[in-house]
């Protein structure tokens, strides 16, 4: 049933979907009147449940389910590395069907970074463009968009969308040859090439490819050796349809001394930028990391980290690893105050207050309790206590009224005023108490220091 659902599937959606989404699916049978199916992590379960579940849903109906149930569940990490090997996908079917190819040989994708496919590029507003661009040229290539240009600042995403239909090419088609260049090592091959007499070999091999990928071409400016040679590398490629995709840090018509002709020729095709990421998409980029690297964060920390790094994608990834570095060396649960204290070194302070949430946990640790008890009904001296110092603190450090402290520890205000006067007449007489106000708002406010 399962290879029927992916057949109904695959008619349905264009081939970049299906690789991307539904070949590493796996099909964890039937529960509850459910279809299950495990997923790599909780970013594709998220895009795949808003973008493919009517869709399955729609397929379980084709083959005679009354009520059809598809849910979605995220793979532990072991089970992941078998998906592939174990689950070939099916043939597509259909009259331009033709059956899917093993897994590519490591050969034409050697110069390509594994880690760098469409799978694991988050698509927000700030590079969808460029990304469906890179979809379309990696499904027709050669016939899309020739040239695809695609420029924007550093650390965006350029390079790794580059490698992302490299991939998709070689998955698909194991004879294409794929090449991977950095405008840098074609100019250093050029220049070995002409000292050592070996320009035929030069020529042959970025001639021959299928698919061109050149990095960071604004190095082309000023080079007018190099600029001659790619010109020509240029047409042999493009005369014979073959893909050819750019990447620079600017359009074409800013690079400075670039010939006209070079220019002219990049602007043939398609134009794309990638712009820096907003707030949700460093968010949902630091989350698939963590989740990569088996790692669980609290999604405040998560988005403390995306606060502080707003422009350069591979600084937030820095930023996640710094981050869980400190928490583990210190042997420190992952937690904003943490990761604030982490950061603290690298990037300017930002601004961020304490929040309810901080005071609570930090408390609950305090005393031994869980955040839970902290808010539960327990009236045991050993809560109480603590759950009027949490809200003493919450009142002192975070500006929040009455009410909405209440809210917060699900009681009236009333109640979080009591417990304010309570805290500010024991202080100085219980030194127990006092002790622990004291240590809970230097640690809380620690992080304000630091900030
Ligand atoms: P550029 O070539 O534009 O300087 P890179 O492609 O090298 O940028 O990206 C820098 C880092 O950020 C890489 O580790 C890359 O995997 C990651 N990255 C960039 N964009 C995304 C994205 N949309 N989703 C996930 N990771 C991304
Ligand atoms: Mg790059």
């Amino acid at each position: 049933i399962w290879a029927d659902v992916l057949g109904y599937v695959r008619k349905n959606i264009s081939e970049v979907e299906y690789h991307t989404w539904f070949a590493p699916m796996k099909n964890l049978g039937v529960q509850g009147g459910s279809l299950v199916l495990g997923v790599r992590n909780s970013f594709a379960q998220e895009y795949v449940r808003r973008q493919y579940q009517v869709l399955l849903e729609d397929a379980l109906r084709d083959l005679g389910a009354e009520n059809p149930q598809v849910t979605f569940q995220v793979l532990p990490a072991v089970q992941e590395a078998m998906i592939l090997p174990e689950d070939p996908p099916p043939p597509r079917p259909g009259p331009a069907g033709r059956a899917a190819p093993d897994p590519a040989p490591a050969e034409n994708r050697k110069s390509l970074n594994p880690k760098y496919t469409f799978e694991n590029f988050v698509v927000g507003p700030n590079n969808n463009l460029a990304h469906a661009a890179a979809l379309a040229v990696a499904e027709s290539p050669g016939k899309a968009y020739n040239p695809l240009f695609i420029y924007g600042d550093v650390g965006l995403g350029k390079t790794h969308l580059m490698h992302a239909v490299g991939h998709y090419m070689a998955e698909r088609f194991p004879d294409k040859r794929i090449e991977y260049v950095s405008t840098e090592s074609f100019t250093n091959d050029l220049i070995n090439a002409i000292r050592e007499d070996k320009m035929t070999q030069f020529r042959n091999r970025y001639r021959s490819v299928d698919l061109l990928l050149v990095d960071d071409i604004q190095f082309l400016a000023g080079k007018e050796r190099t600029q001659e040679e790619f010109f020509h590398t240029f047409n042999a490629l493009y005369e014979n349809h073959k893909q050819i995709i750019l990447s620079s840090d600017r359009p074409p018509k800013d690079i400075q001394t670039l010939e006209g002709r070079l220019r002219s020729r990049f602007e043939w095709g398609l134009i794309t930028d990638i712009q820096s990421p907003e707030f949700e998409t460093r968010v949902a980029i630091l989350k698939m990391n963590a989740e990569q690297s088996h790692t669980v964060i609290p999604q405040e920390v998560l988005e403390l980290i995306a606060r502080q790094v707003t422009s350069n994608i591979r600084e937030l990834e820095g930023a996640l690893v710094r981050v869980v570095a400190y928490a583990s060396l210190n042997n420190v649960p992952l937690s904003r105050v943490v990761a604030a204290k982490a950061l603290s070194n690298v990037f300017a302070p930002q601004e961020v207050k304490v929040e309810m949430i901080d005071v609570l946990k930090a408390t609950a640790a305090h005393f031994g309790l869980s955040p839970d008890q902290i808010r539960g009904s327990g009236r045991a001296r050993e809560v109480v206590v603590p759950r009027q110092v949490a809200m003493y603190l919450v009142r002192d450090l975070t500006g929040h009224s009455l009410p909405e402290i209440g809210q917060f520890f699900g009681r009236d205000h009333s109640t979080v005023m009591h417990a304010v006067s309570k805290v500010t007449e024991q202080m100085g007489k219980d030194l127990e108490l006092t002790a622990a106000v004291q240590t809970l708002r230097g640690q809380l406010n620690d992080v304000e220091d630091e900030r």
